[in-house]
């Protein structure tokens, strides 16, 4: 990442040099919009998510940022300190290199940090000279790196894998269409039309997935009449509950009547709901309402009487293509991916869902939103 460093050494260097410089402006009672810019540069680097150490040409810390502490156990040094490096950190492999190091030449090595813990990191470690006998040290926690490579791999395999199933399936009714009887051909084109189904929902949701994760994407928040909204949810599925015996009922509050956001996004969110309340619910009822939990928040329960979500299940729902019944979830047209796309789309707009469930007894989602989209809600 040598861009990255360079910016960071750049950032260092200045703010050295933009202490010194302010130090002597105080002690001139002098320019206010230098202490300004130091400050700034100051900030930059307590906010790096690198962790950066000047070493002073005794061994002395002159700054340790909170990320740099935070790797290395210790406490920050926001001021130049008489502290040793070799009492700054207990870290033996890097007071080593440090120790090793000649002042004059740039070195990069991976270490493993934190061997005792359940997860060791994996930081990369880069030694270069600071002019003086100094050091400059920083530290990159490439954990976070591999965990999003290995989050990408993971992905594309069970996207593939998802595709494949249906794909599989439709080729081989294809082929045996061309050899049964007549009176079976029919039979075989329909298992293979819902198998074209199912395919065309898992790209439709891979399609609403990348596009809740782009980050070039933005909602696209207008007043909107909340009531229409869940109504329109409440038609779109009235046809599916009924072909299953359940009742569909939808309660509105007419404090929560109008709201600032999405419209297809909160479409979205609450169709993925009320589909899987329908989908898991074997008989009973499904309620929709909205209310006002607290000032300026509108949330939307959909609260259903099916089998309810095991204790152990619960924390996997959100996760892209989990299906807590595999067989269940694929015969019903599900993809595994509803909820993953209700989670992100309501982080883009500011929201955030619940889940309350009991084995048995029924699950209820709640959806809360802020009504100005500009405040987003804190995480759940
Ligand atoms: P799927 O396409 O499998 O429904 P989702 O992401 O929408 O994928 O849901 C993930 C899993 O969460 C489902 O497979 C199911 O096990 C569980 N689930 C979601 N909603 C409900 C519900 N209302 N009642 C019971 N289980 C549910």
């Amino acid at each position: 990442m040598p861009i990255v460093l360079l910016a960071i050494t750049a950032a260092c260097l200045a703010a050295l040099w933009w202490h010194v410089r302010a130090q002597k402006i105080a002690l001139q009672g002098g320019l206010k919009s230098e202490q300004r810019q130091t400050l700034a540069l100051r900030k930059s680097l307590e906010l790096l998510s690198e962790g950066v150490v000047l070493i002073g040409h005794r061994k002395q810390v002159l700054y340790a940022n909170p990320a740099a502490a935070s790797l290395l156990d210790a406490e920050p040094v926001l001021e130049p300190s008489e502290i040793m490096f070799s009492s700054f950190t207990r870290h033996q492999v890097l007071l080593g290199l440090v120790k090793r190091a000649s002042s004059e030449e740039t070195l990069r090595q991976s270490l493993e940090f934190g061997q005792d813990d359940e997860q060791p990191r994996s930081v990369e470690v880069t030694l270069a000279p600071l002019g003086g006998g100094g050091r400059l040290v920083i530290l990159q926690d490439i954990r976070v790196g591999a965990l999003v490579d290995k989050r990408r791999r993971d992905f594309v395999a069970n996207a593939s894998h998802e595709l494949k199933t249906p794909i599989a399936a439709i080729l081989g009714m294809l082929d045996l269409a061309d050899v049964v009887e007549d009176d079976k051909r029919s039979e075989l084109l329909d298992r293979a039309r819902k198998n074209a189904v199912s395919l065309a929902n898992m790209t439709d949701d891979l399609l609403r997935l990348a596009r809740a994760d782009d980050p070039d994407w933005k909602p696209a928040p207008s007043l909107l009449d909340l009531d229409g909204v869940l109504q329109e949810v409440i038609d779109n599925l009235q046809e599916r509950a009924n072909e299953k015996g359940l009742t569909l009922h939808l309660s509105t509050d007419p404090a929560c009547g109008e709201l600032i956001a999405d419209r297809f996004s909160l479409f979205t969110v609450v169709q993925n709901l009320v589909l899987n309340a329908v989908i898991y619910t074997r008989q009973g009822s499904i309620q929709v309402r909205s209310f006002s939990p607290s000032q300026g928040v509108i949330a939307i329960s959909v609260q259903d009487s099916g089998p309810g979500i095991d204790p152990d299940t619960l924390p996997h729902i959100f996760e892209r293509f989990f299906r807590g019944d595999v067989a269940h979830s694929r015969a019903s047209g599900g993809t595994g991916l509803g909820l993953a796309i209700v989670r992100n789309l309501l982080r883009r707009m500011g929201g955030r869902i619940s889940v309350r469930s009991e084995p048995g007894v029924g699950s209820e989602f709640i959806v809360e939103l802020p009504t100005n989209p500009t405040r987003a809600l804190p995480a759940g």
